[in-house]
């Protein structure tokens, strides 16, 4: 929050005058934090980085302060869904080899006892888990989610 110096209230930071006199405009670093939050918000939409930069510029950030902004707000955001990615093949993995593993009992089972339904549930899961798991590597590989 924002205090404005004629009027004693308090605004959010969104505004970039006091609402109630509209004269008083807050120092732009009582308002960064904000634009920061907003910016990668943006990004993390899925917005372009010129169009992010623009709006920055819009609330009165220099362009070249936007375009700096919009760097390490990008970075966080591709950060963010590295660390999603590499959960994702983790888990994918996990479901991969536990497939597998019913691939393999139920091949083992059925060449025993003639029992078909883990091997045929096993063989249904791989059949799903490659998919799911293969777009888990691309989307890393790309940096996106
Ligand atoms: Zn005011």
């Amino acid at each position: 929050m924002i205090a404005c110096p004629n009027c004693q209230i308090s605004f959010s930071p969104q505004q970039r005058v006091c609402p109630r006199c509209k004269s008083y405009e807050p120092p732009l670093e009582d308002r960064m934090e904000y634009l920061e939050r907003m910016a990668q918000e943006s990004l993390n939409d899925g917005n372009s980085p010129g169009f992010v930069e623009a709006s920055l510029v819009r609330e009165g950030i220099a362009p070249k302060a936007a375009q700096e902004i919009v760097i390490a707000q990008s970075q966080k955001v591709r950060r963010a869904a590295r660390g999603r990615g590499l959960r994702r093949i983790a888990v994918g993995l996990v479901f991969l080899s536990f497939a597998a593993g019913l691939v393999l009992g139920g091949g083992l089972i059925f060449a025993e006892f003639g029992s078909k339904l883990l091997l045929r549930s096993g063989l249904l899961l791989l059949f799903l888990a490659v998919p799911l798991f293969l777009r888990a590597l691309y989307n890393f590989a790309r940096g996106r989610d």
